[in-house]
């Protein structure tokens, strides 16, 4: 780092990372502190154009190129990511927004099934918050029809319509003896929640013209207007600095992309951690110092072990139903029916089951493939033939546990622009996991057998992911210290203001999506954030 004096900016509290956990820790953080002074730091830039999403859209349909332009920093990447996106938003700027909760099973692991560990959450609490976390962020969805999932409170929205095709396909599966829905998405379906427009079903939510779909740049810059934060984008923190003599954090350090030549650092009372699965322990092994030479936090050599998410199947299956696949295609059916597994069962497998109508994207065409022309109903009923039969896509994610030494580890051999080592994530699964991994893959096949049969369909391909996915974990919350990085909260055993949020604090990935989860532990820090804070004014 540069040996200039650096420009120094003071708050009450400095979060490090602008995605949606930070979106949320900020929002909630300026509700229950009126007055409390935040600067967000962000490694990526702003992209507040919201009328320009209808061109992006339309540059990403025509030529496939990706609607968020500039939403990732040159060299700043790592083996094993799965997404580059760095930009105020983060990844939830492509998001699907499936809000799946996790199940209380999740939380019980070692006192349910006797593997890995229990969280230190217990469910009830953790379901307030997934209530909260939905209200914040518009859910709209169908209750679950399993006891188990019983809500505290109705979605906040009613859920989005079947298409012709999702009816069709919800038969199908319902078949096999398993209840599907449609899965709960942070899209409105009603027109207003929270200022935003209603869902029209056009299918490209990787970027949503409309804003039904939500995402954290809309609460960063409302936050903005009601001058409620600093965002500080473009600006990469590279180290945490610990205050002479004691173990809080005094300071974050970085560079402003713009102006490299210059350091910035942010003095805090309180420093928030918001930097997702990867850059949060990446940031916490990067500030090393004589007297936590392994890294802030690490101690106990925690930080960047556990790395977790969820490993996946899936298969295309010809049935023989008419579906006419396009009308919105990102939206799909879930079970909840093997999110519980007995305790007494022979083999421990818990996994989600989703069904989208497969995409081919089919276009109509001019001429058949005798060359002849094609007008009006012929052309229509060419198009209704090669559409015949329908095919589904149909997947799974199953719960996968990880080793201690599924780690993110500095990589000296790249480094990025400013010189510093850039992270390297190698996943292993803990020794149960491995023993059951072929029996588990199998049941998953089974499934999806089992479903096709019911129409007499046949599966036309399975695949099987090669990553995990919803990546977490890499600052474990729990209460020993000599195997987790944090408490519950997220505050660090080793620093008494260093707060970590989000993803990386989950001891497993469930076997669903993840952010939502991601954002309800995260408000539930916000709320021991808020009441570790001195009052404003004292
Ligand atoms: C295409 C796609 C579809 C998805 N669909 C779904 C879905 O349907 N449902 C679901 O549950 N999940 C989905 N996800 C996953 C979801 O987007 C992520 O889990 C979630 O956005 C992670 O949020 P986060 O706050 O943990 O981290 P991030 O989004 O990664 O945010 C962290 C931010 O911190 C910044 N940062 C990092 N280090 C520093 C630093 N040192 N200094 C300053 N800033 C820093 C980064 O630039 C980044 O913007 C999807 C992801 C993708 C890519
Ligand atoms: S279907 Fe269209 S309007 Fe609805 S959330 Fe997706 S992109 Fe937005």
């Amino acid at each position: 780092m540069s040996d200039q004096k650096p420009r120094v900016y003071e708050s009450d509290v400095c979060i490090i990372g602008a995605g949606i956990s930070s979106a949320m820790v900020a929002q909630k953080l300026s509700e229950l502190h009126p007055g409390l002074s935040i600067i967000v730091t962000e490694a990526g830039r702003r992209i507040f154009d919201f009328p320009n999403r209808f061109t992006y859209r339309q540059h990403m349909l025509d030529y496939g190129e990706n609607p968020w332009p500039g939403d990732w920093i040159p060299g700043q990447t790592g083996e094993g990511i799965i997404s580059r996106t760095m930009a105020v938003g983060g990844q939830a700027l492509h998001w699907g927004a499936a809000c799946n909760r996790f199940s209380e099973e999740d939380l019980r692991l070692r006192s349910m099934y006797g593997t890995y560990v229990d969280w230190p959450i217990e469910w009830k609490e953790l379901e307030s918050y997934y209530c909260e976390a939905e209200r914040s962020m518009g859910v709209s969805g169908e209750p679950s029809p399993f006891p188990g999932d019983r809500r505290s409170e109705p979605y906040p929205m009613p859920p989005m319509p079947l298409s012709w095709d999702l009816a069709q396909l919800k038969t199908w599966g319902e078949k096999a003896g398993w209840p599907f829905q449609g899965i709960p998405q942070a899209k409105n379906t009603v027109t207003g929640y929270d200022g935003r427009s209603m869902c029209m079903r056009c299918g490209t939510c990787t970027i949503c013209p409309t804003g039904a779909k939500y995402s954290p740049d809309f609460t960063f810059e409302r936050l903005l207007a009601q001058k409620k934060i600093q965002l500080h984008d473009h600006t990469l923190i590279r180290r945490l600095l610990l205050a002479p003599g004691k173990t809080t954090v005094a300071a974050a350090r970085g560079v402003h992309r713009a102006n490299p030549e210059e350091t910035v650092e942010y003095r805090a009372k309180t420093f928030i951690v918001a930097s997702g699965y990867t850059w949060s322990s990446h940031l916490l092994l990067l500030s090393a110092e004589p007297r936590f030479p392994n890294g802030l936090a690490n101690r106990t050599g925690q930080v960047g072990k556990y790395m977790n998410g969820h490993a996946f199947i899936s298969s295309i299956v010809d049935l023989n139903l008419k579906v006419y696949p396009d009308m919105n295609p990102e939206f799909g059916l879930i079970s909840r029916q093997f999110f519980r597994c007995p305790p007494t069962a022979k083999l421990y497998v818990r996994h989600d089951l989703r069904i989208w109508s497969s995409n081919p994207r089919v276009p109509l065409r001019l001429k058949n493939d005798q060359g002849r022309a094609l007008f009006g109903d012929d052309m229509a009923d060419d198009w209704r033939q090669r559409i015949t039969p329908g095919t589904a896509r149909v997947r799974a994610y199953y719960d996968v546990h990880p080793a201690q030494n599924s780690e993110l580890t500095l990589d000296p051999s790249h480094k990025n622009e400013w010189g510093d080592p850039l992270p390297k994530i190698g996943h292993r699964f803990d020794a149960d996991t491995e023993a059951r991994l072929s029996a588990t893959k199998q049941h998953v096949l089974d499934v999806f057998a089992k479903m096709a049969r019911s129409d007499q369909g046949k599966i036309l391909s399975t695949f099987y992911g090669s990553y995990l996915d919803h990546p977490a974990g890499g600052c474990r919350m729990g209460t020993d210290p000599t195997t987790s990085v944090c408490d519950s909260y997220g505050r660090t055993h080793d620093h008494e203001n260093l707060f970590v949020v989000g993803a990386p604090t989950l001891p497993t990935a469930g076997c669903t999506n993840g952010t939502l989860t991601f954002v309800a532990v995260s408000l539930r820090s916000a709320d021991e954030i808020a009441r570790s804070l001195p009052r404003s004014g004292t």
